[in-house]
């Protein structure tokens, strides 16, 4: 029994199939003794391909400008076919039984650790060096492609040491039942994707990847938070027989809350949608969600990566989801970019404090303006609205705002979508009534905000049980969100996690919250909490919340009200 964070609810059992996806990617496989040698000579002949790309590479680019470059080149043509490093690798796959592609990327990996823990910085550099080789080594390996994960054999579950937003937007949910992690936490966003694909997924689990067997069978439970690496016969019929209870359970769920969202006392609550790719279209209609709340646009830019959608493919992206939403509306928030997304800082960087969202947008007006004129022309087909991330105030919103009117007058709209603003930064939560002045509506990011206001990484494992969205401090923010938002009559919804979260729904229906975006999977576990709850009795316990020192007594007072049963659940505390 390995334990890890429980991220997404659900229980699956299937074969193991486990990615190495940090550093050099690569598939781990059993390799039998009598396929040593054939592996031995596919790993020489990768290196020797890789080496001449790069001696190849290193000639084209020498002359006065590329000297540099051409010696770099050259010098990884010489790691390439270093016949020490080859021989580790080979020996690696001899004592470990395993593929040519695991063994070269555990080797690198640990030749990669002792260099950058080397005194001299030229020493450290070599780490760089080892890496891009064995990234070029494997890519020979796999003929060329990066790893992908529509890929993966059906049923299978993916173990894997991380996987990147672009990596998990990749994903065949057909073909995958459940996501084991190393790293991650709850709302990371491989967590959200797993969530709104409605796979079982544990993340933070230390050691997993040399844990679990390839191909054997393996039960991930995403209702506790644990992976069983090598379950015995009678434990994987029980999981089988949990799988179809599930199952049963969600469609008796689905047809008890068909109606529109309300608490016990008749309040109406508005719930849409959380949507990160044009996939899910069809999930909409099935959950009876209200519209999309937050779809996050940045999954089209990259699953088009290397090249970037073409305004007319974001147009038409744009319009599925407005015909699809119809009489709804669609909120679009806008790329945010960077971050964990992909867009790499450079070393040392900290990349949830640099360029990301808005400020990556801003400094980046050509990928910006593309994007608004796509979402202009697309709002002549139905409800648009525009929702801005990682705003940190009103100047931003201005700098945005001058965009978006020139994207209007370019295409020749009456009037502008109407511009709204992610409260995800603590100023902007704290500077809300000025915001309010400008913005024409909110949408409260409270996985963000969580991250900033309590300076946890929302990604990280190591402090994860750190990361308390209960806490007074958000409380507080989204209250006087609210009350800013009401006094310029602006709506605020909430479109993080705690949205989702059976005692994080209380608590937002009492802090007067009527409008929620979740994961599709989410809506109908969302819509039964929200049937438990007395919207009075709810407003009574929040304003003792906001008077409390810590998450843990605000989860105690809300406890006392009904909740959603277990399985609905985006952010359970660590085990
Ligand atoms: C949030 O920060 O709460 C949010 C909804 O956006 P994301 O999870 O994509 O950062
Ligand atoms: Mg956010």
């Amino acid at each position: 029994m390995l334990h890890g964070l429980p991220v997404a609810p659900g229980i699956a059992v299937g074969r193991a199939v486990i990615v190495r996806f940090g550093g050099t990617p690569a598939f781990r496989r059993a390799l039998p003794l009598d396929e040593l040698e054939g592996e031995e000579r596919r790993l020489r002949r990768a290196a020797n391909s890789a080496t001449e790309d790069f001696l190849r590479h290193s000639r084209e680019s020498s002359g006065a400008m590329g000297s540099e470059l051409a010696a770099i080149l050259e010098a990884h043509g010489l790691i390439a076919s270093d016949e020490t490093l080859l021989s580790a690798i080979v020996e690696r796959m001899r004592k470990d039984r395993v593929n040519a592609e695991w063994a070269l990327a555990s080797v690198s990996r640990e030749l990669g650790r002792r260099l950058e823990a080397a005194d001299s910085a030229a020493m450290r550099e070599r780490a760089e060096d080892i890496a891009d080789v064995a990234r070029e080594i494997a890519r020979h390996l796999s003929g060329g492609e990066p790893l992908a994960g529509r890929d993966l054999p059906r049923g299978s579950i993916l173990v894997a040491d991380e996987l990147s937003p672009a990596d998990a937007a990749r994903l065949d949910p057909r073909r995958v039942r459940a996501i084991a992690l190393e790293r991650g936490g709850p709302t990371s966003h491989a967590s959200i994707i797993a969530r709104s694909f409605g796979l079982p997924a544990v993340a933070g689990v230390a050691g997993l990847c040399e844990a679990v067997s390839p191909e054997r069978p393996i039960i991930v439970d995403g209702d506790r938070g644990i992976v069983e690496s090598s379950p015995s016969r009678a434990r994987i019929r029980k999981g089988l027989l949990r799988v179809r209870e599930a199952r049963e359970k969600n469609r008796r769920l689905r047809a008890r809350t068909a109606g529109a969202a309300a608490t016990a006392d008749g309040v109406r609550i508005i719930l849409r949608a959380n949507l990160e790719l044009t996939e899910e279209i069809p999930s909409l209609e099935r959950c009876h969600a209200e519209g999309v709340g937050l779809f996050r646009s940045e999954f089209l830019y990259l699953a088009a990566a290397p090249s970037s959608p073409s305004v007319e493919e974001q147009q038409e992206a744009y319009e599925r989801l407005l015909e699809a939403a119809k009489p709804h509306p669609v909120v679009v928030r806008t790329y945010d970019l960077g971050g964990e997304k992909g867009i790499g800082p450079a070393p040392g960087e900290n990349p949830a404090l640099g360029l990301r969202g808005l400020r990556y947008c801003l400094a980046h007006p050509d990928i910006f303006d593309a994007q608004l004129t796509a979402l202009c022309l697309a709002s002549r087909k139905g409800e648009l609205k525009i929702l801005l991330p990682m705003v940190g105030g009103v100047g931003d919103l201005r700098a945005a705002r001058r965009h978006l009117e020139r994207a209007v007058a370019r295409v020749g709209l009456t009037r502008p979508p109407p511009l709204g603003v992610m409260i995800e930064i603590p100023s902007a939560a704290l500077l809300a009534h000025r915001i309010a002045l400008e913005a024409d509506f909110f949408s409260i990011g409270t996985n963000d905000l969580a991250q900033y206001a309590l300076a946890v990484d929302r990604s990280n494992p190591d402090v994860s049980a750190l990361y308390r969205p209960l806490n007074p401090a958000i409380l507080r923010m989204i209250r006087s969100v609210v009350e800013a938002g009401a006094a310029c009559g602006r709506p605020v919804a909430v479109c993080g996690e705690m949205a989702s979260d059976p005692i994080g729904i209380g608590v937002l229906v009492g802090l007067q919250i009527r409008e929620l975006s979740v994961t599709p999977v989410a809506i109908a576990g969302v819509k039964d909490a929200l049937l438990s709850i007395d919207s009075e009795r709810a407003r009574a316990l929040a304003e003792k919340a906001l008077n409390v020192s810590e998450a843990s007594e605000v989860e105690k007072l809300f406890r006392g009200l009904p909740h959603a049963p277990p399985g609905v659940s985006a952010r359970k505390v660590a085990p």
